[in-house]
Order: C-alpha cells, then sequence, then structure tokens
C-alpha cells in the first residue's frame, strides 16, 4: 500500500490549486482522478478575471491549446423578455475562453502533484492519525494511506458520500444540457457569454460561440423533456434574436449541485477528510464555478499545510480559513450587495443606469418575474425565503455547516 501524506480526489482546478500549495509546501502529494487524462469536462470555459489572476499568478500564462476560439471572452450579456439587452464587460478586459480538457490538464501537471488517472475513488475509512482510500485502477483494487484527503471530485461527490451517505438528498439538484449547431447566421456577438431571465425558457438559459459553433444550453428538473426545452430556446433566439442554426450534431448534460452557496449550505468534510471546490458547494451566481473552485482548492491545501505548522486538527484550520471564501460566494447571491455593492466582476448597477429609465423599470420588472419562478422548484420557497432574509437579517452564519 502507498503511503503519502495527502491524497486528492479529482484532477480538476480546484484539485489543481490544492496539490499546488501542498507540493510547494514539500508535501507527498497523490491525485486520483477516475478518467483517462486529459478528460472531458463539460462547462462552457468562460474565467472570471479573479480565476484568471489566480491561474496566472500560480500557474503562469496558458498554452494556446488550453483554449478554445474565440480565444477571449469579453464578458455577459443579460436578455430579458422585455427584448432589453445588457452587455456587461468584466472588470480589467478579457479573459480567456478555457478548452477545460487541456487546461485542467495543464495545471494538475503544473501542480508537481503525481497524478493517478483511470482511478476512481471508491470509498475510505479516517482512522483519527491516517486515513485509509479504497479506489478501482482499471478495475482493480488499490489502496492508499494518508494523513489527509482532500475531496475535490465535483457536484456528485463520492468523497462526500462516503463521510455523509444522505447528503445528496438534503441539496437541491437541477440539470443542465447543451446542444451544439453548425450556425448559418448568429447575430448575438460572440464576444460574449448570454444567459437570458426569462421564466418562460426556464430557470437556466445560455448561449455562446465555440470553434465555429453555437451552444445552446438549457436547465431542467428531474422529469422535464430535454429536448423539448432545448427546441423551444432554439425557436426563441430566431424568433427573437434572428439566430439561425443547423440541427444540432452533438449534446451533452450532467446534473448539478445548484443552491448550496445561496443558501449558505457548505460541506467542508470532516475529521481529515477535507471537501473542496463545486462538492463543497462553492458556485457563483449564473454557474460561474471555477474562479471559486481554484480559491476554495488552494485554501484546502493551505489549511492542511497550516494544520500541521500549528500541529491543530486540519478540519479546523480549513473551516476557519474558508470563512473569507465562503463570504464572497455567497455575497454573490445578496440582492442588496448586487443593487449597491459589486459581488460580480462585471458591472451590473453601471449597465443598468445607462439603460434609459423605461428599459430599466423593465429589466426590474423582468427580474422579479424570473426569482419568482425559483418558488416552482421543490428546494425553490427554500432558496427563495433564504435569498430574501439574508440581507434583512445579515446572515453570513454559514447555516447548516455539516
Ligand atoms: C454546462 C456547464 C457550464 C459551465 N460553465 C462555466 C463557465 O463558463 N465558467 C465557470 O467558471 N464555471 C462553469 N461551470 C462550472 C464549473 O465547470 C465547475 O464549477 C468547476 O469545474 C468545478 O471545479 P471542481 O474542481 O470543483 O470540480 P470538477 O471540475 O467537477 O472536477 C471534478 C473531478 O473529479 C473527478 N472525479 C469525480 N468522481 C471521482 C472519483 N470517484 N474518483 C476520482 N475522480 C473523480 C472528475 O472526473 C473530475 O475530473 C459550468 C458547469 C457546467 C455543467
Amino acid at each position: 500500500m502507498r503511503s503519502v501524506d495527502v491524497i486528492i480526489v479529482g484532477a480538476s482546478l480546484s484539485a489543481a490549486a490544492a496539490a499546488k500549495r501542498l507540493v510547494d509546501a514539500g508535501l507527498e502529494t497523490i491525485v486520483l482522478e477516475r478518467k483517462e487524462l486529459p478528460r472531458h469536462k463539460i462547462c462552457s470555459g468562460i474565467l472570471s478575471p479573479r480565476g484568471h489572476r489566480f491561474l496566472l499568478e500560480n500557474f503562469g500564462p496558458l498554452p494556446r491549446e488550453a483554449l478554445h476560439e474565440p480565444t477571449s471572452c469579453r464578458g455577459v450579456t443579460f436578455h430579458f423578455p422585455s427584448m432589453v439587452s445588457m452587455p456587461m464587460d468584466f472588470f480589467g478586459g478579457t479573459t480567456p475562453h478555457l478548452h477545460r480538457k487541456y487546461s485542467d490538464y495543464w495545471a494538475i501537471k503544473s501542480s508537481g502533484a503525481e497524478i493517478h488517472d483511470r482511478t476512481s475513488f471508491a470509498g475510505l475509512e479516517d482512522h483519527g492519525d491516517h486515513v485509509i482510500v479504497q479506489a478501482r485502477k482499471n478495475g482493480e483494487p488499490v489502496e492508499y494511506r494518508a494523513r489527509q484527503v482532500i475531496g475535490a471530485d465535483g457536484p456528485s461527490s463520492l468523497v462526500i458520500r462516503s463521510i455523509y451517505p444522505d447528503y445528496p438528498q438534503t441539496i437541491p439538484w437541477f440539470f443542465v444540457g447543451q446542444k451544439f449547431h453548425d450556425i448559418i447566421d448568429c447575430p448575438l456577438s460572440p464576444d460574449y457569454f448570454h444567459f437570458w431571465f426569462h421564466p418562460g425558457l426556464g430557470h437556466y438559459t445560455w448561449s455562446h460561440a465555440r470553434d465555429g459553433r453555437q451552444i445552446v444550453g438549457v436547465g431542467f428538473k428531474r422529469g422535464d423533456n430535454f429536448a423539448k426545452k432545448h427546441q423551444t430556446v432554439v425557436n426563441y433566439l430566431a424568433e427573437k434574436h434572428g439566430v439561425r442554426l443547423h440541427p444540432h450534431t452533438e449534446d451533452e448534460g450532467c446534473g448539478e449541485n445548484f443552491g448550496p452557496s445561496l443558501i449558505n449550505r457548505y460541506v467542508f468534510g470532516k475529521g481529515n477528510v477535507l471537501i473542496t471546490g463545486q462538492a463543497a458547494g462553492f458556485l457563483n451566481m449564473i454557474g460561474e464555478g471555477m474562479s471559486c473552485a481554484l480559491h476554495a482548492g488552494a485554501i484546502s491545501g493551505e489549511a492542511v499545510v497550516e494544520a500541521r505548522l500549528r500541529n491543530r486538527p486540519a478540519q479546523e484550520m480549513y473551516r476557519r480559513m474558508i470563512a473569507s471564501e465562503v463570504r464572497r460566494t455567497t455575497d454573490q447571491w445578496n440582492p442588496l450587495k448586487i443593487a449597491f455593492d459589486r459581488p460580480h466582476e462585471a458591472d451590473f448597477p453601471a449597465a443598468l443606469m445607462a439603460l434609459g429609465w423605461r428599459d430599466r423599470a423593465k429589466v426590474l420588472r423582468d427580474l422579479w418575474r424570473f426569482v419568482v419562478l425559483y418558488k416552482e422548484f421543490k428546494w425553490g420557497r427554500q432558496i427563495f425565503r433564504a435569498a430574501m432574509q439574508r440581507p434583512l437579517i445579515g446572515g453570513y452564519s454559514m447555516q447548516r455547516w455539516l
């Protein structure tokens, strides 16, 4: 059995950030990844300025192969049912349009950790002074021993389920699907990620250009018909925005742990097992998850290093150190922060004020109708109530920590 300082599960961005901190501190670190690397990751690849800074500062400039075409993104355009559109540029200029298959591989290799791909985490036993990790490589069982384990294994984290088997039933889930279309004519600017606040289209509707094709994506609930929802959006884009697309040539989708950051319901692990990235619940508004995954990942690595230096439990250090990232992510959903502060990295209040007063009123009315849509969901009422209460009670109490 291989014995190391830390095992990280997952070879994505949060893992790369955690691994970088651990390896830099001289800790022997193995990353387990269930897929063969470089691996595909469903993602639009729109990196926020903060995520971009993190990559530059920690791993250096991105190689060309880690980028899709167009290679950069100016920001986000919000579209409303009243046909008002609000383009918002990122603060500080354009950011890279990541090709996750290669950007993640580049980052994890740059971290200096030892990588075991095609190795699926299967379970663990925390014995207090060490953790035994069970995995499967090419179908064969393999075991590791480590002082700490970091679960960076994304929304449907098996590491979480190994310490909290009921966790998946206690949080809201939603599904996203996207289809790739060859373009006949597309007036939507390829420089922006486009998002629709339109209750008639669904709670999460987006489109953007990638490698000469147009992606059209929708969020849906369990039991919804993805093909039908997607077709509704394609028809809407044709009718309202003049977007003409060929039938799709490819599609993909996945389940997402939506809402933990909105309702302050993160999960950081137990004992020697730390949970980070989207697995822990870090996801910014409109599904931007790379920047908070990178920062949370780095903090999990730092917490392990600090715990050793100070001879304190890693879990205690992590919960203390992660508070800044919790606040930053949760702020993204706070309506008062959105109205009067700048929790996002594109200037929504400035874009709103740039509109005439009639359009401004339409946008506010459309936004309200959109938010009310969330009440339809099983978890919607709870999320809705939490979002409305937070600014009133000033609550950053990180409710329901596990
Ligand atoms: C359709 C879509 C579009 C998105 N667009 C954007 C965007 O434009 N910008 C943005 O910032 N974010 C976007 N996101 C969110 C972003 O992709 C995630 O928030 C981010 O990748 C989370 O990173 P992570 O490191 O926490 O985990 P993940 O990226 O989910 O990686 C988890 C890793 O763990 C591995 N793994 C899982 N289980 C096991 C196991 N049992 N054993 C070993 N390995 C395992 C997986 O294979 C994977 O490599 C999008 C998400 C979706 C679904």
